[in-house]
């Protein structure tokens, strides 16, 4: 009989079902104990629509971030190929078609002299380095940088992978992009439909030279010799995979997909993760640097204002200080356009009855529910729940008060300070419709408004003209999270969220507002020194053992019965005490201990670097795979995550 070639789909039975699997390989040796044999019902493809490279890459990602490979290939593969309705032929006609820019095309920009010298620096870095990091100040013209990059492979007949961490922010990028690369662009993330991302998928399979911009899943495309792959703003956290699983960071899983490929990579950002630069420091990546931005302007002067003081002296406009309000009304003015930067959405994110203090929460987790005035309710922002705005306290029928605040009551308080000033909100809540990040960002370049407030949404990659002010309404909410990376976070969405000031000419100017004046922080911020930043942050990392000097692996135990997930968490507990000693945490309940209705609990190991990684995982997966055998644990999930 003729063996299906690796890399098809069959279509196989599981329980009653039937599901689409892909031929991984053929199976020699001998069958291991309790494995039942199956027949193939049908084989659906003639020619593979897995290369044997995705295959390698799937099962790293599956054994290193300790993950079955089935969840591997459903993050992989695009909805519709997955479906054995779908035919791959070749010859099928198809309905979508994908690149079609119909636009100008513009000649690319010639490089500065600076830009000039690091493109230089990048190729000589690339003779002994696969991973070349490139620092650049904001508007440095990495991007510029990168095109010059790409063009060079595209002429070289090589295939180029452009990965951002939120494509929807991306119009600017891609409209530059086809400006100059034109039909070779071909952009591949969540927002653009089933079919066209199948489309997308075959097509690279035979694939010619060209461009993808992409989100985190395009990592998982067929690629045929690629030359180059840029991850751009590399520090993003938002790269990281949560749930479902695969829970990996494409960052790591674009430097593997280089790796068997044979590919270069190349990470740009202002502010390198500790991770890539400590990686550059030591010699494992190259690293070029650019201090200087476009065109000679400067980077943006940043000035603290003092909330306990101006509290204190009662110059507070809701949550505007005196200072602010002041800036804002000259910018507005002189004709200028305005960031305000909240890192929350919603109105507020509590409501308490003022007579008995009952704080309305969330049915199914351990949160209080978020206030949004807009549509007047109270949502959950882990599981969507959401209620009716009270208008008296459930309990007491006391007067219901609200606390702290988000972006939305920041629109109220700016529509009151400055009634002639023209503004628009960007966060989760107003782009929930498929166009509404690019008419948001469209309004504001044509300047059609004034001030545009917004969530983290705001400080990535966008470039306006006429914005000379950005103000950060709360800086403290950025320290004060209990996770070893939150400074890190803080400095970078400071830094990135500042990068957003100042344009053509102009020194922009930076307002942080902020209880902790004399935070650490700040001393490198207000030079916007990175590397002074780096220092300090890596000799706090070594004392404590932290990444990179340590791994993480997070095990988190779920279910919806409190008791089993506590019987699992200290059964499973026990047991890595016994195998890691002092590297295995107590049982950890999360800040967040119940989400969606499953009860959490959180076990962490630390593993020195240098171990034998990859060992003490198999011993990590047979722990966990006895405890979730016994009675008392039945059904409990335990869930890991790397790093
Ligand atoms: P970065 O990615 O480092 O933040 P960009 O590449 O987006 O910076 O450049 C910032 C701005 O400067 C952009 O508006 C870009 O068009 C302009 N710019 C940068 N380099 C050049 C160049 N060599 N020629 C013309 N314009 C440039
Ligand atoms: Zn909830």
């Amino acid at each position: 009989m003729q063996y299906p070639p690796v890399g098809v789909r069959v279509l196989v039975p599981l329980g009653k079902k039937e599901i689409v699997g892909i031929v991984q390989g053929k199976h020699a040796g001998a069958l291991q104990e309790g494995i039942v044999l199956r027949n193939i019902i049908a084989q659906l493809d003639e020619e593979p629509m897995v290369t044997a490279e995705q295959l390698q890459l799937w099962r790293w990602i599956a054994d290193y971030y300790m993950c079955p490979i089935g969840d591997v290939m459903s993050a992989a593969l695009p909805k519709k190929i997955g479906d054995k309705g779908y035919s791959f032929s070749p010859t099928k006609k198809r309905r979508v078609s994908i690149p079609n820019y119909a636009g100008e095309i513009d000649e690319i920009h010639p490089l500065d002299a600076q830009q000039q010298t690091a493109f230089g620096q990048i190729h000589e870095a690339w003779e002994t380095h696969d991973i070349v990091l490139l620092h650049g100040v904001t508007s440095s013209g990495k991007t510029e940088v990168y095109m010059h990059l790409i063009e060079e492979q595209l002429a070289a007949g090589k295939q180029v992978l452009y990965l951002v961490p939120e494509i929807a922010l991306t119009t600017q990028l891609t409209d530059r992009l086809q400006r100059v690369f034109g039909d070779k662009v071909v952009v591949y993330h969540s927002r653009v439909s089933d079919a066209v991302r199948a489309e997308i998928y075959r097509q690279q399979l035979h694939a010619q030279p060209r461009l993808i911009v992409g989100a985190r899943s395009a990592v998982f495309l067929p690629f045929d010799h690629p030359g180059l792959i840029i991850v751009d703003e590399e520090h993003e956290p938002s790269y990281h995979q949560q749930d479902p699983a695969p829970r990996y960071h494409a960052r790591s899983v674009a430097i593997m997909l280089a790796h068997f490929a044979g590919a270069k990579v190349l990470l740009g950002t202002a502010t390198p993760s500790v991770e890539s630069y400590h990686n550059a420091q030591n010699g494992k990546y190259g690293l070029v640097t650019m201090n200087e931005r476009f065109a000679g302007l400067q980077l943006p002067k940043i000035t603290l204002v003092d909330l306990a003081e101006q509290h204190r002296r009662k110059e507070m406009y809701g949550h505007f200080s005196d200072p602010l309000v002041e800036r804002i009304r000259e910018e507005l003015a002189k004709g200028k356009q305005i960031i305000l930067f909240q890192n929350r959405r919603g109105y507020a994110p509590v409501m308490q009855c003022a007579a008995c203090g009952e704080t309305p929460r969330c049915e199914n987790c351990d949160v209080p529910l978020t206030v949004h005035m807009r549509d007047r309710r109270l949502t959950c922002h882990y599981c969507g729940y959401s209620i009716p705005l009270p208008t008296a306290c459930p309990s007491c029928g006391g007067e219901m008060k609200v606390q702290g605040f988000g972006t939305e009551r920041i629109e109220d308080e700016v529509m009151q300070l400055f009634p002639e000033a023209r503004v628009l909100r960007m966060d989760l809540d107003s782009t929930g419709k498929k166009e509404a990040h690019e008419d948001i960002i469209n309004a504001f370049s044509k300047h059609e408004t004034d001030i545009l407030v917004g969530t983290q949404m705001v400080s990535k990659g966008l470039h306006f003209d006429d914005v000379s002010l950005v103000a950060v309404l709360n800086a403290d909410s950025h320290f004060n999270q209990p996770d070893f990376r939150c400074y890190e976070r803080a400095f970078q969405m400071l830094e990135q969220v500042s990068g957003r000031a100042g344009r053509k000419g102009e020194q922009g100017e930076v307002i942080i507002q902020t209880y902790q004046v004399n935070h650490p922080i700040f001393t490198h911020l207000l030079k916007h020194d990175y590397t002074s930043f780096y220092d300090e942050q890596i000799g706090e990392r070594e004392m404590f053992r932290y990444s990179p000097f340590s791994r993480l692996i997070t095990l988190t135990v779920r279910h919806n019965d409190l008791n089993r997930v506590s019987a699992a968490a200290s059964q499973l507990q026990t047991r890595l005490r016994q195998v890691f000693g002092e590297r295995c945490s107590v049982v950890i309940e999360p800040a967040v201990s119940r989400v969606q209705k499953y009860y959490l609990r959180v076990i962490q190991l630390r593993i020195e670097a240098k171990a034998n990684v990859a060992r003490a995982k198999a011993m990590v997966q047979a722990q966990i795979d006895e405890v979730v055998n016994l009675p008392a644990c039945k059904n409990v999930q335990i869930i890991p995550e790397v790093d």
